[in-house]
């Protein structure tokens, strides 16, 4: 369970999130929609320790988080992960080797047991005959796909995904959402940045829309989609509808 309350962030002075409230409930998928430059990734980049916030609050089962003590930045990356755009996978090794690398190497975990893991998380997502396949041997979806078996393999309880199918050809949108669609119905819990709206209306429990680094409204996908009070939200998805 994730609390946010009331969060600023900002890139050297210049703020990009205003006083950002929302939660996170286990199990709940919760999409941050918006236009370019809103802030979406932001806030994924903060709750991920990668920006330290100015201000507000974030409890993570309710237990607040310093963003500026670096005990509590690792212990929240251990609960939080996150998944990039641009897949950010290591050339030099295997499908295999990604995916068990930080277990192993950060995590010190028995290199056997997080093997045995790491093929059953690969077959999972469909990869169970690219063990062995460098990451300049596999399709974009192919990639992804690796990306997020690397980040399950930390255990996450939250997973963050930054627009994981936009750098991907259209033709291979779909095994990516569809690996979302069986990690939802497993009960994962996702905070998730998405230009796919139409996969944002089907899976989300919620829906936030993000404007000029402030929440404009927020809702189930329903609310949202069909009956948005706000103009500016009713503009944006007016837009990309
Ligand atoms: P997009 O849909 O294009 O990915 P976004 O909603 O994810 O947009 P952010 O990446 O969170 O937007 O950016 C929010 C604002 O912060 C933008 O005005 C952007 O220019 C600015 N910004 C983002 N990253 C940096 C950075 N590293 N340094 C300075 N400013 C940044
Ligand atoms: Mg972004």
């Amino acid at each position: 369970h994730l609390e946010v309350k009331n969060l600023s962030a900002d890139y050297g002075g210049h703020k990009v999130l205003n006083d950002v409230s929302f939660t996170v409930d286990k199990g709940a998928i919760v999409s941050l929609i918006g236009p370019s430059g809103s802030g979406k990734s932001t806030i994924l980049r903060v709750l991920a320790g990668l920006l330290p916030p100015v201000s507000g609050e974030i409890l993570l089962n309710g237990t607040p988080v310093n963003y500026r003590d670096r005990g509590d930045v690792k212990a929240v990356r251990d609960c939080l992960t996150i998944v990039f755009q641009q897949f950010n996978l290591f050339q030099n090794m295997t499908a295999l080797q990604n995916v068990t690398v930080a277990p192993v190497k950060i995590r010190k975990r028995n290199r056997k047991d997080v093997e045995e893991e790491a093929v059953e998380l690969l077959k999972k997502v469909g990869l169970g005959h690219k063990l062995n396949a460098y990451p300049d041997q596999l399709s974009g979806g192919q990639q992804q796909r690796v990306a997020i078996a690397r980040a399950l393999a930390l255990k996450p309880e939250i997973l963050l995904l930054d627009e994981v199918t936009s750098a991907l050809d259209p033709e291979l949108v779909q095994e990516v959402l569809d690996t979302i669609r069986m990690l939802a119905s497993e009960g994962m819990t996702m905070l998730t940045v998405s230009h796919e709206m139409g996969f944002v209306k089907e899976v989300s429990s919620k829906v936030l829309f993000l404007d000029g680094g402030c929440i404009v409204e927020s809702g189930s996908p329903r609310q949202i989609f069909d009956h948005a009070e706000e103009l500016r939200t009713r503009q944006f998805l007016g837009k990309v509808l």
